[in-house]
């Protein structure tokens, strides 16, 4: 009697893809067993990013974030699943941090777009006005009818800092969709990781922290299963007389940030990371430890600005770095969060 022939595993293979998305690039290293299922699947999830953008962009008039804007003061409006559950993840970071993450933050944010663009402050009259605008408490969702309700006028939602978090995800879960599990996405500093490489106990990725000036000093984590993000003012800030101003707003003051230099969270999913890493950097470096380490598998990694030098600060669950992965990230699987 012959025997079937056992099907022999194909081993896996690396295969990485990259496209502009969301301001950023969103790169995707995935191992599978052959290239027509590995093309065919981070096309799909490419696509799913980009019904995404054209949901959540705050720079496309026709997005629908842009509709609800326009129209969910005067109604509640009926929106997208996707929209309704990445408000409902913000208002959740909103109480976690009593208003330290906002989404409202939008007129705000405007402001300091236009202020970064004309290398000036914004007008103490404009923010003060723009001010009125923000306060997570006015927004209200209803889970029976996925529908949005803007308390007041002329508000604005900016899923900046939450956005890229859950599209990282979400395309890795078409990955997952098409059983590729051994897969990274990278939507810039915010990463979403599935299963290790394999052989390997976790994927390398290069966590660098700028000390001064464009010095940098970079260290290495493994990671799997997990997400990480990193929030900084290395590439979006505003500097006016030596003072260096970030693109994260502390709500409180309408102010950029001027005392915090990255901060890096890990936390179970994407959008936790992203909005984390936004939030933590908002807070001061006591409570941004205890919101940390107050929250199931969250860590966190602070550098912030002292008296002219830069300190850093971890969290209690915050994984060693690893000098053997250092070593090996450059041979193997080299993956930056680039802030
Ligand atoms: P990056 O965009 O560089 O990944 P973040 O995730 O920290 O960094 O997002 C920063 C963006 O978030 C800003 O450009 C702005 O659109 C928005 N934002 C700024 N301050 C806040 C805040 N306090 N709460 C929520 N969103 C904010
Ligand atoms: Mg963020």
């Amino acid at each position: 009697m012959a025997w079937p022939a056992l099907a022999k595993a194909s081993p896996l293979k690396r295969f990485e893809y990259s496209l502009p998305r969301m301001g950023t690039i969103f790169r995707i290293v995935l191992y599978a067993g052959n290239a027509t299922l590995a093309s065919e699947a981070s096309s799909e999830a490419f696509e799913r990013v980009e019904q995404l953008e054209q949901i959540f962009s705050d720079y496309r008039e026709d997005s629908e974030l842009m509709r609800v804007c326009r129209t969910a003061s005067q109604s509640p409006q009926r929106v997208s699943p996707d929209l309704f559950s990445i408000l409902q993840s913000s208002q959740r970071v909103s109480e976690l941090s009593d208003g330290a993450f906002d989404v409202t933050i939008g007129p705000v944010v405007r402001l300091w777009r236009e202020a970064r663009r004309q290398r000036r402050l914004p007008e103490a009259e404009q923010l003060s006005k723009a001010k009125l605008a923000v306060g997570y408490r006015n927004v209200v969702l209803d889970p029976d009818d996925l529908s949005v309700f803007l308390k007041r006028d002329h508000m604005s939602l900016d899923l900046g800092a939450i956005a890229k978090g859950y599209a990282a995800d979400q395309a890795r879960m078409v990955l997952e969709k098409h059983g590729i599990h051994c897969a990274l996405v990278a939507a810039g500093g915010d990463l979403s990781i599935g299963d290790p490489p394999p052989g390997a106990a976790g994927w390398d990725v290069e966590i660098r922290s700028w000390t001064s000036g464009s010095e940098s000093e970079s260290q290495t984590l493994q990671l799997h299963n997990c997400s990480t993000s990193t929030s900084g003012d290395k590439f979006q800030f505003l500097e006016v007389k030596g003072k260096r101003y970030s693109h994260i707003i502390d709500p409180n003051t309408g102010l950029g940030l001027t005392d915090s230099a990255s901060t890096t969270v890990i936390a179970p999913d994407g959008t936790t990371a992203d909005a984390l890493a936004t939030t933590l950097s908002i807070l001061s470096v006591s409570r941004a430890l205890s919101l940390a380490d107050s929250l199931d598998q969250v860590a966190a990694f602070l550098v912030r600005r002292q008296g002219g030098k830069f300190i850093t600060v971890r969290s209690r669950r915050f994984p060693p770095f690893s000098e053997e992965a250092r070593h090996q990230a450059s041979l193997k699987h080299p993956v930056s969060a680039p802030h």
